[in-house]
């Protein structure tokens, strides 16, 4: 479909975006890791807001437990067994066919990650586990590009902001990744499907900061939500000058 001069009118006529912002967006390129419940309203609302290319990656196909939050996939994606990565390509684009989608159907690894990360200049995290994020958080750190880190598990939700010599990343705060390894998964205690939805958008609130560059406006901490309990809060944190982050990546 050819695009109109106000097909993003809405995010334009925003003092916080504006005509400036909205170009700066649709130049930014954006890999989105992990494409579930997370990842999901993460491409959608990325897609429609115009980012010009999102690099999309998971390893794994839709299930039918997975439709009650991952909103980007439908019962016949479950049915035809399609990749995510492959599937979300196809439904993004029903929307969006003015953004460029780099689908690939690979587990984040060691082996893979920086390859991942060329040509991007931001990154979003949907991942489900503690080392897949680790080894994000040492190669952004180590090529200074900005992580928006995100979970949600139960109805439990966090956000934070990793802009890299700037604030913290993942083992100033947690050195020791092997103590979170034990953390609660939404496939053993559950996950409330608004609050997935909730840290995602969040999230993308945080990349479109970064996206127009207004940094100064980003989460100045860890933002620890509780849908249930009603509470929403930030944890201020510090860098750790002796993270193991630096002695990785020297
Ligand atoms: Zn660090």
């Amino acid at each position: 479909m050819q695009d109109t001069p106000d097909r993003y009118s809405r995010h334009i006529l925003l003092e916080v975006v504006g005509q400036t912002g909205q170009d700066k967006i649709q130049k930014a390129r954006v890999l989105v890791a992990g494409l579930g419940a997370l990842g999901s309203t993460i491409c959608i609302l990325m897609a429609r807001a115009g980012v010009g290319f999102l690099r999309i990656v998971d390893k794994d196909a839709p299930e039918l437990h997975n439709l009650h939050r991952q909103i980007l996939y439908n019962e016949i994606d479950v049915s035809l067994g399609i990749p995510k990565a492959h599937a979300a390509r196809i439904n993004l684009l029903s929307v969006a066919s003015n953004v460029e989608i780099d689908a690939i159907n690979e587990e984040i690894a060691k082996t893979n990650i920086y390859r991942l990360l060329d040509g991007i200049d931001l990154v979003v995290d949907a991942l489900d586990n503690s080392e897949t994020r680790f080894i994000v958080n040492d190669a952004i750190v180590d090529l200074k590009i900005p992580y928006i880190f995100g979970g949600a598990v139960e109805t439990v939700g966090n956000v934070m902001t990793i802009i890299p010599g700037r604030t913290p990343c993942l083992r100033c705060i947690w050195p020791d990744p092997s103590s979170i390894v034990g953390h609660a998964k939404a496939a053993t205690v559950g996950v409330l499907s608004s609050v997935a939805s909730l840290v995602a958008s969040v999230q993308v609130t945080e990349a479109f900061k970064v996206m127009v560059g207004d940094i100064e406006s980003a989460i100045p901490g860890i933002l620890v939500i509780d849908v249930w309990k009603n509470q929403f809060h930030v944890v201020p944190v510090k860098p750790n000058p002796n993270c193991d982050c630096k002695k990785i990546n020297s």
